[in-house]
């Protein structure tokens, strides 16, 4: 019943208001009979006061003197109010009452009938009566009761109670107008309140409908589309606005994802081709000789290498990009690996008359993975060696920074056109396609997103600083996130 959200908002709602409506009208309805009630004993107390001290005049001027029921019956004569009836006890028993009055002094100008003052009544109202501090008391009775008040007072040295009983009729109307007024106007207030709840938690989830819609729709064909975003300010249109950004980051994975694979598929088309080409030609002619063959599966071994170079390098751009290649930071000296990768390129290199020097900034300690680093240098200087033509000159420095250590690789080598510095970290991309693609010095493009990745895996940065007609200079930054202690041995 309860499942959607505007359900629960107003129900929610309208609980909440229900009680605090049900408890404010309680106090107020507490509040209302409280005062009225003290204003009718005040009241009371005021037409005792009134009828003593007439009372007394009576009693001084009366003959006889001490004819208390006839100086009673004289001042009830002249207090007869409408709805208030007077007893006057002497002794326990009654010595005078309003009831004794003629019917047209009681009641003549009244409009509301007086109580009527039986035995009950009095015995009602006085016997309770023993504490001097609460003198008053409430009858039930029809139309709404009575309310009597007891006041002791002498008078010809007799102990004396005069008793007022005062109908408790307009009272009771004014509570029951007002029971009536809150019975309506409650659930009345209550309904509103829950039919505007229920309209406004409509009107402003509609969007979350609309969300919900288009969400749904939105495949892997169709992540360009964005959910509309109606008021951006509000909590809905900045939760549309990241869901959107969410898209893009998805669409933009997908995107990268798919050039991947078609650029993958491109790269292995080549060297798969040639394999079987090779292989053809080779088996189609039984009458080859030895060289021949050699000659061919020489062809098919270079192949197969490249093919499983790049199946290699996908592998770890592909478990770098899950965040599943291990990195295993140990302490080392960076100084150490640079001379050891410059020594192992150096043959390589000497194929093609050219040097490699390295120019050391002295010890370089740093936490680092050592064979991801080796792999990043590598990559870094099999490029320079490639794309350095003969009798050129490779220098790799190494230097240590206020954040950690530089190293540089610098080539004399052609350099790369301009317009492609922004793009050679990208993956699959190589600067002269043409030269490399097919040609045993070209690499697949993905040596320097590789070295990229793994500089970054070290909170570094891999940067291409120059590349001109003059050469090319790349420069990785390592911060010493973790100083090593080791002694170098
Ligand atoms: P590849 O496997 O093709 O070498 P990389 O990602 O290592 O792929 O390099 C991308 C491209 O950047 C290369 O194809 C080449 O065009 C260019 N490049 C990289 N290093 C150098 C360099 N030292 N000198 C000139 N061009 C370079």
């Amino acid at each position: 019943m309860f499942s959607s959200i505007r359900a629960r908002l107003t129900f929610w709602y309208a609980g909440v208001l229900t009680c605090t409506l049900l408890l404010l009208s309680l106090v107020i309805y507490w509040i209302v009979k409280r005062s009225v009630m003290a204003r009718t004993d005040a009241g009371l107390v005021e037409l005792a006061d009134s009828f003593l001290a007439t009372l007394d005049a009576e009693l001084s001027d009366a003959t006889p003197a001490n004819d208390v029921a006839a100086a009673a019956r004289q001042s009830m004569l002249e207090h007869h109010y409408p709805g208030h009836s007077f007893a006057v006890l002497s002794g326990g028993r009654l010595l005078v009452s309003s009831e004794e009055l003629p019917a047209t002094a009681r009641e003549a100008r009244h409009t509301e009938p007086n109580p009527t003052i039986s035995t009950e009544t009095l015995e009602s109202c006085v016997a309770p009566a023993k504490s001097p501090e609460d003198p008053f008391r409430s009858l039930r009775g029809r139309r709404g009761g009575v309310r009597c008040y007891v006041r002791g007072f002498t008078a010809a040295r007799t102990p004396c109670q005069l008793v007022i009983l005062a109908s408790l009729h307009p009272e009771s109307e004014l509570f029951a107008r007002l029971r009536t007024t809150l019975g309506w106007l409650v659930p009345f207030t209550i309904l509103l309140a829950a039919a505007g709840g229920y309209f406004l938690a409509r009107k402003n989830l509609a969007p979350v409908a609309d969300m919900t819609a288009r969400a749904d729709r939105i495949g892997e064909s169709t992540l360009h589309d964005r959910l509309t975003v109606q008021n951006p300010g509000d909590e809905l249109g900045r939760l549309a606005s990241t869901f959107n950004r969410l898209l893009d980051r998805l669409d933009l994975a997908f995107e990268r994802q798919r050039r991947f694979i078609a650029d993958a598929s491109h790269e292995l088309r080549t060297p798969l081709a040639i394999l079987q080409g090779e292989s053809e030609v080779a088996l189609s002619n039984p009458t080859r000789s030895p060289d021949e063959y050699r000659e061919s599966l020489t062809v098919l071994q270079h192949e197969a290498r490249r093919l499983a170079r790049i199946v290699e390098d996908m592998f770890t751009l592909s478990r770098a990009d899950a965040g599943q290649y291990p990195v295993d930071r140990r302490p080392l000296y960076l100084d150490e690996l640079i001379a050891e990768c410059a020594h192992s390129v150096r043959t390589l290199a000497a194929a093609k008359s050219i040097t490699v020097s390295v120019q050391s900034g002295g010890e370089l300690p740093l936490s680092g993975d050592e064979s991801l680093l080796t792999r990043m240098l590598l990559n870094l200087l099999d490029n320079a060696i490639k794309y350095t033509p003969a009798g050129g000159k490779i220098n790799v420095a190494s230097s240590s920074t206020p954040a950690g250590a530089q190293i540089t690789v610098a080539d004399n080598g052609s350099g790369i056109p301009r317009e492609f510095h922004s793009r050679i970290f990208e993956r699959f991309f190589r600067a002269d396609q043409a030269r490399t693609r097919g040609n045993s010095a070209g690499g697949a493009g993905l040596g320097l997103s590789i070295a990229k990745w793994i500089a970054e895996a070290h909170q570094g940065t891999l940067t291409l600083t120059r590349s001109d007609a003059t050469g090319t200079l790349f420069t990785v930054n390592l911060p010493a996130t973790t100083s090593t202690t080791s002694q170098r041995g």
